[in-house]
């Protein structure tokens, strides 16, 4: 079996790690490109999200380095991507491809469900079930904060650049690590090296911008134009609203935590009850932000994505109501670079100007 899986953002290093410590041959998507999108457009129908096509061309990418098995989530509810695994199946088998398809869904009832678990854990004992698990997760808390540090680093590079060697670097390094101690050791080491970046007396001088969205978009890098890096380069500090182990803990039931929903009860006079993906999360994230004091949000939503259009319908009066400024973004394949730095650029100008105004008065 030569595996590969729906990459998003660097929570590829945790899923790689994972089937590989389960004995797989694990043939990666290549990182996305203009030309996996052009592929996920072809083939996918018109009217799909984003993140649909672009795993679909990942998929196909992989498949072209000899991948012969995907592993993907599955699930039903409101929102379309309960649905992906079927849709990208069916268009991949009418293309000729015979793949062989890993669903992790609870909808199929338990029974397939262990019987798929079986397959990707290669039916190893609980021992080792546990290991895997834990050294995946590690590598996934790590990747979150690695990412949570350069946000507040990448305003004060040194050079063009610098933070993302550092990051490549250490993601290499965390992709080899074997046990737990030295993900930690890694970690330890590039805390240290990003305190000499960070100039912790002007953090607080910073425009600060809330990422709130759909999941997929704000955690992936090419999808979302690498908007954190954009902005840490315009000298923002950039927070999202979540990261990967909120996404884990959100669409993972076995992880589920009481705090997500805590968090999204905020949300209820905007949006009573859930609309699907992030939708009701959108509003709650954006409060959030507000009550902790940021200058903006940048809400970033694929085009077509209904729970992120519902979230759009009340974002205005959230943000009047809390007195914060949201930018949406709606992307899909039509979107360019240009469209985007010239939207944000123009953002954070206002953004900076109302600040320096703030701290006059
Ligand atoms: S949240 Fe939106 S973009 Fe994501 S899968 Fe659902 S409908 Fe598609």
């Amino acid at each position: 079996m030569k595996i590969t899986y729906p990459p998003f953002g660097d929570a590829r290093i945790a899923i790689e790690s994972f089937l590989r410590d389960f004995g797989h041959e694990v043939i990666p998507p290549p990182p996305s490109t203009n030309r996996t999108l052009s592929i996920g457009v072809k083939y996918a129908p018109e009217f799909a999200c984003l993140p649909l096509k672009i795993t679909l061309g990942n998929y196909i990418e992989a498949i072209e380095k000899g991948a012969d098995t995907i592993l993907m989530l599955g699930g039903i509810g409101p929102c379309r991507f309960g649905y992906y695994a079927e849709v990208q199946r069916r268009i991949l088998k009418d293309l000729g491809y015979d793949i062989d398809w890993i669903v992790l869904d609870l909808s199929n009832g338990w029974i397939n469900l262990f019987k798929s678990i079986e397959k990707v854990t290669n039916r190893s004992n609980i021992i080792k079930v546990m290991k895997v698990l834990r050294l995946a997760w590690e590598k996934v808390l790590a990747i979150d904060e690695i990412e949570k540090i350069s946000r507040r680093a990448r305003p004060f590079e040194r050079y063009k650049g610098e933070v993302d060697n550092i990051i490549r670097e250490t993601h290499k390094r965390l992709d080899q690590a074997n046990n737990i101690l030295k993900v930690r050791q890694i970690l330890s080491e590039y805390r240290e090296t990003m305190d000499e970046i960070i100039d912790k007396n002007s953090l607080k001088d910073l425009v600060k911008i809330g990422i709130v969205g759909e999941f997929y978009v704000v955690l992936d890098h090419f999808t979302n134009f690498e908007i954190a890096k954009r902005l840490g380069e315009l000298g923002v500090l950039a927070e999202n609203a979540f990261y990967i182990e909120d996404i884990v803990r959100i669409y993972l039931p076995l992880f589920r935590s009481k705090d997500i929903d805590e968090r999204t009860r905020v949300a209820l006079p905007y949006i009573r009850r859930s609309v699907g993906g992030e939708g009701q999360r959108t509003i709650a994230h954006t409060i959030e932000f507000a009550e902790r004091g940021f200058d903006g949000v940048i809400h970033l939503s694929p085009f077509t994505c209904m729970p992120e259009i519902v979230a759009d319908g009340v974002l205005e009066k959230v943000s009047k109501d809390y007195n914060i400024q949201v930018l949406t973004l709606s992307i899909d394949e039509q979107t360019g670079l240009a469209g985007i730095t010239t939207r944000i650029e123009a953002f954070i100008d206002m953004l900076k100007t109302k600040k320096r105004r703030r701290i006059a008065v």
